[in-house]
């Protein structure tokens, strides 16, 4: 029994032809924005000149830069008095993005979330604590609605001051919770602190992670940290937010709505599309939005697709975790890698805390990389031959992952900066030493 049968069970041919039908409507719509009717004229793109999923290779990429080109209005399809809201990217990687919602675009993303809380198990009397940003990023309004619709007791708890969460959580009974990834680890470390065991004291069953990339070893931390079933939510400002792809109870990637969205899967580099099952950029076409229609639009985030059916029934195709944005990943000693490799080997490791960074400098003309990992204040405070010895497994354990022996630095829980939304990872301290080879062409 899914929330909504018909869609999500939907017969692949008949989701084909579904999405073609939608894409010709979507087109249709986005005509009346300054920037699809100059393309659409150039291009000569018309609805009925688009139909099937090749023939929409003919329509541009749009990046978060072409967004910000025609910011505010470029991309507004509706007159401005058909917008009921507005909401922004975080701003991760620069100037925030912004979408404008007509009454029914909320109602559908709204019908989305409600599908993917269903899908794991959430319910009519389920207690829903929602710990995510509320206000323009999307984490927090988009899950609010859905959890409304499903008929939960929404807590809108909003992210940060922990101990009231903790507080709320128990007073509340709260069986549901939406949390980033970054702050679960840290309030596990702070219900310990209060020697508060959660399979005991709180009521938690069913956990919602997104917003950050994160690993299989800190879902597993979660999980038995809280006592929950976590699973993994993807989603982005640009597509609406959360509910554009989400794990359901079989945690074998994440099923991406088909029916409000077409997934295509692009090498990066060629911007040719990769075959399922190899790792490329997500890009998204709107598929019922109104208010702002987007056709392919480049993530930069990188995963992969499972074609294979899914055993829950449902048949949208699902991706696997997000390994980062194209833009993530670091080049130490000309090798590449991206944080979340490291994250997982820290992760997996029991003796390592709740929270991590990675710092990349130069030294003697050299790229020097530094983790400063935390650790447990056991750890830091008891045998030094035993932390030592922690450090070494650390080292090593992140050379197997990555190829490059850092300097591994044990510090005091919560001695590392946090952050209350996404958390930063990586500080990159080599751009004050400048690139010496443009230096020398500009000279
Ligand atoms: P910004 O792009 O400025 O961070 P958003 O708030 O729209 O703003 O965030 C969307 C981005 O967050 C996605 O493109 C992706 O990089 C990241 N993200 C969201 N959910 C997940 C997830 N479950 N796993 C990995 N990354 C995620
Ligand atoms: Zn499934």
């Amino acid at each position: 029994m899914f929330w909504d049968n018909y869609n999500e069970a939907m017969d692949r041919s008949l989701l084909g032809k579904l999405q073609i039908k939608l894409l010709q409507e979507t087109i249709k719509r986005a005509t009346h924005s300054s920037y699809y009717s100059k393309l659409f004229k150039k291009e000569r793109i018309t609805p009925e000149s688009i139909k099937t999923l090749d023939d929409l290779r003919r329509i541009p990429f749009v990046t978060k830069d072409t967004l910000r080109e025609e910011y505010p209005y470029g991309f507004l399809a509706t007159s401005k008095d058909k917008i009921v809201r507005l909401h922004s990217s975080s701003g991760t990687t620069g100037k925030p993005t912004v979408i404008f919602h007509t009454a029914n675009d909320i109602s559908e993303w709204t019908g989305l979330l409600a599908r993917c809380m269903y899908m794991t198990g959430v319910r009519f009397g389920d207690v829903f604590q929602n710990m995510m940003g509320y206000g323009l990023f999307t984490g927090g309004l988009g899950f609010h609605y859905g959890a409304e619709r499903l008929g939960t007791l929404v807590i809108p708890a909003g992210p940060g001051n922990t101990k009231r969460q903790i507080m709320l959580m128990r007073e509340f009974e709260t069986t549901v919770i939406h949390i980033i990834p970054s702050y679960a680890l840290y309030l596990i470390k702070t219900l310990e602190e209060m020697n508060i065991d959660p399979t005991r004291d709180l009521h938690l069953q069913i956990g919602f992670l997104g917003a950050e990339p994160h690993s299989e070893a800190t879902r597993q931390r979660i999980e038995e940290g809280l006592g929950i079933n976590a699973y993994n939510s993807y989603g982005l400002s640009e597509m609406c937010g959360p509910g554009v792809a989400f794990e359901c109870q079989e945690k074998q990637g994440m099923h991406v709505w088909e029916d409000s969205y077409i997934l295509e899967v692009i090498d990066p580099k060629t911007m040719k599309p990769v075959k399922d099952g190899e790792e490329g950029e997500l890009v998204f076409t709107t598929l019922k939005r109104e208010g702002m229609p987007i056709l392919r639009y480049r993530t930069r985030d990188l995963a992969v697709v499972y074609p294979e059916p899914c055993a829950c029934g449902r048949t949208h195709r699902r991706i696997s975790r997000i390994k980062g944005r194209a833009d993530d990943m670091i080049i130490v000693k000309g090798v590449n890698m991206y944080p979340i490799q490291i994250e997982k080997t820290l992760m997996a490791i029991s003796e390592v805390g709740s929270n991590f960074q990675i710092i990349l400098d130069r030294k003697d003309d050299n790229d020097h990389m530094i983790v400063k990992v935390e650790v447990s204040n056991d750890v830091f405070q008891g045998d030094l031959k035993k932390l030592q010895n922690l450090r070494k497994r650390i080292v090593n354990g992140l050379y197997t992952e990555i190829l490059v022996t850092p300097e591994v630095e044990l510090v005091e829980p919560n001695s590392l900066p946090r952050s209350e939304g996404k958390a930063v990872r990586v500080i990159d301290n080599r751009d004050q030493w400048g690139d010496s080879e443009n230096d020398e062409l500009q000279a």
